[in-house]
């Protein structure tokens, strides 16, 4: 038994759950991560703005300065070590009034971050189409934008390869403690573990009730966004915010790394739904255009919305005082992304574990995809490997080759979303009508599966019951 028992157990597989799980891999310990749905990066951590954070909006002294301060210095360093798209942009907070910027200044600098205002000629030198009525702004050039799931997947995958350990499609039915040792039930599996940790996001209620520890008073508020198209050039080089309200930081226009624009989120109390609604959308086109001119929302190819969870003013990570040796992490709203690599940190000290990193652990392959080779590897991949002739995603230019690279990576995932995080295939102008067939096709050759048991995101999300009259 001694040889099952892990020493940690982590529910939930968001970017905050994964980057727990990595460090804990990476100092040696035995972890093992166990989420309801069928991927990580389902939750939270797939539908957000992909900001890193500077740092200069979270009021001093709080859990959410220090840790988003400590997480945006982490970031370039991780995101090279696992190859995930990363880019300093830098971000202005744009508006008419100069006290409030003045306010944000301070807050900056308080929290040590490179912050500076900029007057209207000096906006303009940086962001011509910024509109008439904004006069002063907050320059933050160490703001930076990544790609959340990318980041997640590659945090899961790189633990996977050192030893790390997670299931799927797992929903929790129990939690006893035997001794030292949690024995945690599954519909499907049983986990023994020194430790538990609960970081499921929207589901942190859920998971404490079984696990007995603390719940807490939680407040969702969706965000909507739009995508656009990439072949539409808004013109916006930074994140441009407008000025926070208390809110959160309002309707923001980014770019992102794979080279479309969000515009968005809304902000509006929810029971943790994540639909686009005709309301939200609406007042995203009349939000945006108070500080950017010449949105042409004609050019949007897709809406979205994410949930933000959010337990007072602060993040919550602590002790539970209920369990011994169940760790609390709630409330992880915005800057939860940039916080997530310092989080980890903060729990791994929790946990009263040395943070000492292992030698000799394996690196992540950089699995590239076919259009971001050069030439020559192109030519020679494509020369080797038929599925490099074959494109699947016309709009992202994806490959098969790609499909089944995403499909042969750690961490073992057989729906269509899964595969789209991983390429893009189904992200471009036509949203997967070309390429979903095809990619349904490929991940059943690959794991050996029926059409119906390919699902497109969780399970119940199948993309065929049958064939109609029993025909082929
Ligand atoms: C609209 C919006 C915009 C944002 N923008 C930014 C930004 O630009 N920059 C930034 O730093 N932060 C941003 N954030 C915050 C950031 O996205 C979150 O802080 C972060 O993604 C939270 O990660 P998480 O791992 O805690 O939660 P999640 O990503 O939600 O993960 C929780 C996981 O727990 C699993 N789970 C739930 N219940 C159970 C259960 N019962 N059993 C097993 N597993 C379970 C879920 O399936 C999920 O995988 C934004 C958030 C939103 C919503």
């Amino acid at each position: 038994m001694e040889n099952k028992i892990y020493d940690v157990l982590i529910v939930g597989g968001g970017v905050v759950g994964c980057a727990i799980f990595n460090k804990l891999i990476r100092i040696g310990k035995k972890a093992v991560l166990i989420d309801k749905a069928s991927d990580v990066a389902t939750g939270a951590s797939k539908a957000n703005s992909g900001i890193v954070h500077a740092g200069y909006d979270p009021l001093p002294g709080t859990l959410k300065a220090k840790l988003n301060i400590r997480g945006s210095k982490l970031f370039p360093s991780l995101c090279k070590r696992l190859n995930v798209p990363y880019k300093k942009c830098g971000a202005l907070v744009l508006g008419d009034n100069r006290e409030m910027v003045e306010n944000l200044y301070e807050r900056g600098k308080q929290n040590g971050v490179k912050v500076e205002i900029l007057n209207r000629e000096q906006i303009l030198e940086l962001e011509p189409h910024i509109n008439k009525s904004v006069t002063v702004a907050l320059f933050a050039p160490t703001s930076a934008i990544v790609s959340p799931y990318m980041l997640t997947i590659a945090l899961a995958d790189e633990a996977i390869l050192n030893g790390g350990k997670i299931f799927l499609e797992e929903d929790l039915t129990s939690c006893t403690k035997k001794g030292e040792i949690f024995e945690i039930k599954t519909k499907k599996s049983v986990f023994f573990a020194k430790k538990v940790i609960n970081c499921a996001g929207s589901g942190y209620n859920e998971v404490a009730k079984i696990l007995g520890t603390e719940r807490k008073k939680l407040e969702f508020r969706r965000g909507e966004y739009f995508v656009f198209d990439k072949n539409y050039n808004l013109n916006a080089r930074h994140t441009l915010f407008p000025l926070p309200t208390k809110i959160g930081k309002g309707v923001l226009i980014t770019p992102t790394v794979d080279g479309n624009y969000l515009v968005g989120p809304t902000s509006e109390e929810n029971r943790g739904t994540k639909e686009t609604t005709y309301q939200g959308l609406a007042s995203i086109k009349q939000k945006s255009v108070l500080i950017f001119d010449g949105i042409n929302f004609r050019h949007a190819i897709r809406e979205f919305a994410g949930v933000r969870v959010i337990c007072g003013e602060d993040f919550v990570i602590e002790r539970s005082k209920k369990v011994d040796g169940a760790i609390n992490v709630a409330g992880i709203c915005s800057p939860g992304l940039t916080s997530a690599p310092a989080i980890a940190e903060m729990v791994v000290e929790l946990l009263g574990f040395k943070d000492v990193e292992k030698k000799n652990l394996k690196t992540l392959p950089k699995y590239t995809l076919f259009k971001n080779l050069d030439k020559k590897t192109q030519i020679e991949l494509a020369k080797e490997d038929e599925n490099y002739r074959q494109i699947v995603c016309k709009c992202e230019n994806i490959t098969k080759g790609d499909v089944l690279m995403a499909l042969s990576r750690p961490l073992k995932v057989h729906s269509v979303d899964g595969v789209k995080r991983r390429t893009n295939a189904g992200m471009g102008r036509c949203q997967g009508g070309f390429c979903f067939t095809k990619v349904v096709k490929t991940i059943m050759e690959e794991r050996k599966i029926a059409y119906e048991d390919v699902i497109k995101e969780n399970r119940g999300s199948n993309v065929a019951i049958g064939d109609i009259r029993g025909g082929k």
